[in-house]
């Protein structure tokens, strides 16, 4: 990937753990790498297409005097949520931060944090079966895309099943829709969570399958692979499940799925033992 870079930019500001840190104020040094496609800013010759450094060293200098925080970490973090929601065609970022005059008593040139921050690629489950669900579904859908670390890129066509046998319930909706994010997956788990729990998902008292006013699944996340005990992906369950592998199918058909090796159309398609609703 091509990269715009800025070295060494010095910016005066007040972050820090100690009261006088935050009173004082102090040097930080600023290194940024942005991971751009610069082609068709380089073929046209217009800036529009690329991403401006003197801009960029602005809303640096801005984020850094306009906010207070303790922690480097939360300085870098912050900056890279607002460059990201910035630039769109900004896919990857490492962003360092040195406090070469650090109060801590010791001989040393530097301390800094560096974070590496990547636009990633996830499609989401969503489905609802309790309240006004299109409704529910339509404002988590607008919450995930009204949070700058988050954009909503493409939406399937909803899809309505009638459950039968079992608790009596009612008809689920559900879905899929394509989005991008810069949060890492465990955080994107919590964050879809507490959206669940706005729309007045209820995780202490459910019944599993019951219903639900919002449910947001992570299938998949890029091309990774991951087992955790909170979190699996690619979801488990998916090719199990014609509400989910449909409308997958409908807007990912040629995405593969990073354990089968076969795209999304082929595995929707494939005869297999479907999961029943009840
Ligand atoms: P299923 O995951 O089979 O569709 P469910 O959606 O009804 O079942 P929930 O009660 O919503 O299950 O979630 C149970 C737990 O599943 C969550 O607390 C979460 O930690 C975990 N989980 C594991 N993998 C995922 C994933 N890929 N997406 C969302 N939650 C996941
Ligand atoms: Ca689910
Ligand atoms: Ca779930």
């Amino acid at each position: 990937m091509d990269e715009i870079r800025i070295s060494g930019l010095k910016i005066f500001a007040y972050h820090g753990v100690y009261a006088r840190e935050n009173e004082q104020g102090q040097d930080f040094i600023l290194h940024a790498v942005m991971g751009v496609s610069t082609q068709h800013a380089g073929l046209t010759d217009d800036l529009e297409a690329s991403i401006s450094y003197e801009e960029v060293c602005e809303i640096l200098q801005r984020e850094m005097k306009e906010h207070t925080w303790k922690l480097l970490e939360a300085v870098a973090e912050h900056i890279s949520i607002v460059l990201f929601a910035k630039y769109p065609i900004l896919q990857e970022l490492t962003l360092e931060i040195e406090k070469p005059d650090a109060p801590i008593d010791a001989d040393f040139r530097s301390v800094s944090v560096r974070i590496h921050r990547k636009r990633h690629t996830v499609y989401v489950a969503y489905g609802a079966n309790e309240g006004d669900c299109e409704n529910q579904i339509q404002e988590g859908i607008a919450a995930i895309d009204r949070d700058p670390c988050c954009r909503v890129r493409r939406m399937s066509r909803p899809v309505r099943s009638t459950p039968y046998g079992g608790v009596e319930q009612k008809d689920f909706y559900n879905g899929v829709l394509h989005m991008e994010t810069i949060y890492e997956p465990m955080e994107l788990l919590q964050f879809l969570q507490g959206i669940e729990a706005a729309q007045g998902r209820d995780r202490e008292h459910a019944v599993h399958w019951g219903p639900r006013p919002l449910d947001l699944d992570i299938l998949l996340y890029d091309d990774l692979v991951y087992d955790s005990k909170e979190l699996v992906i690619p979801h488990p369950e998916m090719a199990k499940r014609d509400f989910v592998m449909l409308p997958l199918a409908e807007i990912a058909p040629f995405v593969r799925h990073p354990l089968t090796g076969r795209t999304i159309r082929e595995m929707a398609e494939m005869p297999m033992e479907k999961h029943v609703r009840k």
